[in-house]
């Protein structure tokens, strides 16, 4: 094996103690000490990725650029990174059994009986390695999903223990935990902690640090305690205390010493403290904004803020830019009608209306871009929210009542937006859509190119439907314009009303390429425009 180190993060107690953002600060602080880091997530349910998965279930599914569809934490590890992650850095149960079964079909084990140990824990471990392969990193930082004593997690950390016996010293396992505050008596609990590293211990595997999420500050003397219990030295015992944003962890967690205590458990030199500027800047920034504006998120999951992360991170990656907070105003489509629109709208200085699938909401989304269209507010369409904006304007500017997406209608006489070619033979769902970067040429008189600074993009997709070439130029006459398109394919990438102050629909995802260091062009252009448009309202 080469000489990549690997950091496995478990979880205990309770689930979403923010496992995936304590691997991205791990991340985080590794690669500012200068070694080159990457994150993977192991996901315990048997899909084979979370594509097929409703948002209700596991909230928004997100695209790396080699087309996989992936846990949302992935774009955490993105957007703290800074770095691409692939279809290697997420792993589910389904998978590797899919893996293993195929291999048992065309006979590779030879007649031997096939066992979840060893073969399903050699697998998983293949592929805690693969991600180390192609691009050699210095750290692999491996996120457990799930919470220990979970049935459904226990392969998986049992071939995260094999790993550490068969490497030595080339792996360590983080634990993080939770330390509840019982007001009435005025206590922080270590009980729940010291039992889930006993189970931890069950499986074989001796935390080497633990990190505990709490509400109060941790005094010395519980770290020792929960050492003391653990077989943990108290310095590598964390407080992860909760904080007003995640972007603040990565520089909580340095104030802590847990890079410096990973490095040292790995007899590393631990070096110069990093200064984790322009990161420090940015929390600076997004935490002192010196304007805010209120912005319109349409879609039918707003219930559920986990549903739209990549969108809600983006605003708050190009809002820092800005120095300006914005204020997403999350607006329910299926609530939204023609007579409630100006009240539900007309508070906000731009609408974004979200990407989506199937009808439920969609007349929602048809009336906000109406609103926005015909009353000059900054509108931004993404995916479903473009097709949207074709829809509306085939409707109510070209006077085709009834146009339509064949996703909403197949028996539309107006097929503006339809399925794409290579779709129409497509029977299995999973892991069939058009997935991942696409290059996409930007026409140079558009809006569009004034923002991106350049004709070559190459942006994330994940969609079967696409605009209906056949309609282009009567769209193009009333005054829609195509400004984007695949090079290869010729397919519409993004729309734009020239006559309108800001009105920007694209085919793609933006969102999965926002990172705290590199905000979204297309974000920081939208919320620039909202904020022209709140001083001119
Ligand atoms: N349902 C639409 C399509 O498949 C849009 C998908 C999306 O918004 N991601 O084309």
């Amino acid at each position: 094996m080469s000489k990549t180190k690997f950091i496995f993060v478990t979880g205990g107690v309770a689930s979403s103690l923010g496992k995936g953002i304590i691997s991205a600060s791990v991340g985080k602080l590794l690669q500012a000490r200068g070694y080159s880091v990457t994150i993977q997530k192991l996901d315990p349910y048997l899909n084979i990725d979370p594509g097929t998965l409703n948002p209700y279930e596991h909230g928004e599914c997100y695209v790396t650029i080699d087309g996989a569809e992936t846990d949302l934490d992935l774009g955490h590890y993105e957007r703290f990174l800074n770095y691409p992650t692939t279809q290697a850095n997420s792993v589910t149960t389904g998978r590797i059994y899919r893996n293993v079964i195929e291999k048992e079909r065309r006979g590779d084990f030879l007649g031997k009986t096939v066992q979840i140990i060893p073969h399903i824990t050699d697998e998983i471990k293949r592929n805690i390695k693969l991600v180390s392969t192609k691009e050699q990193f210095d750290f692999v930082i491996t996120e457990i999903g799930g919470t220990v004593g979970d049935i459904e997690s226990l392969p998986f950390i049992e071939a995260a223990r094999q790993m550490k016996w068969e490497h030595e010293g080339q792996c360590m396992f983080v634990h993080l935990t939770f330390v509840p505050y019982l007001a009435a008596s005025g206590e922080l609990k270590t009980k729940p902690t010291q039992h889930s590293v006993k189970q931890l211990l069950e499986t074989g595997v001796q935390p080497d640090v633990l990190v505990l999420r709490t509400e109060k500050p941790l005094s010395h003397d519980i770290k020792r305690k929960v050492g003391l219990f653990c077989n943990i030295d108290s310095e590598a015992v964390i407080e992860a205390r909760d904080l007003d944003t995640i972007y603040a962890v990565p520089l909580a967690m340095l104030d802590e010493g847990l890079d410096a205590i990973i490095l040292k458990k790995f007899k590393l030199k631990v070096g110069e403290t990093p200064t984790l500027e322009p990161w420090r800047t940015f929390v600076e920034k997004h935490k002192n904004p010196k304007q805010t504006v209120q912005i319109a998120l349409v879609g039918k999951y707003v219930e559920l803020s986990d549903a739209y992360k990549s969108i809600i991170e983006s605003f708050v990656h190009a809002g820092a830019t800005l120095e300006c907070k914005v204020i997403l105003k999350m607006i329910h489509s299926e609530t939204l009608t023609e007579e409630n629109v100006q009240e539900q709208l007309g508070d906000c200085k731009g609408v974004l209306v979200a990407p989506g699938f199937g009808s439920r909401g969609v007349s929602g989304k048809f009336v906000a871009v109406q609103y926005a269209r015909e009353n000059n507010v900054p509108f931004f369409g993404i995916c479903l929210g473009m097709q949207c904006a074709v829809v509306e304007f085939a409707r109510n500017v070209l006077g085709y009542e009834q146009a339509n997406s064949t996703e909403m209608n197949r028996k539309t006489p107006y097929p503006v937006i339809d399925i794409m070619e290579d779709q129409k033979g497509v029977l299995e769902m999973g892991g069939t859509m058009r997935l991942g970067g696409f290059p996409c040429e930007i026409k140079k008189r558009s809006l569009t190119y004034k923002i991106y600074k350049t004709t070559d993009i190459v942006e994330r997709h994940r969609h079967r439907y696409e605009f209906n070439n056949k309609y282009l130029e009567e769209f193009e006459k009333a005054g829609m314009i195509a400004t984007g398109f695949n090079p290869n394919t010729n397919l519409v990438e993004i729309m734009e009303i020239p006559s309108h102050p800001w009105f920007v629909a694209v085919q793609f995802h933006p969102e999965y390429r926002s990172t705290v260091l590199a905000p979204h062009p297309l974000f920081e252009a939208f919320i620039g425009a909202a904020l022209a448009y709140a001083k001119k309202s």
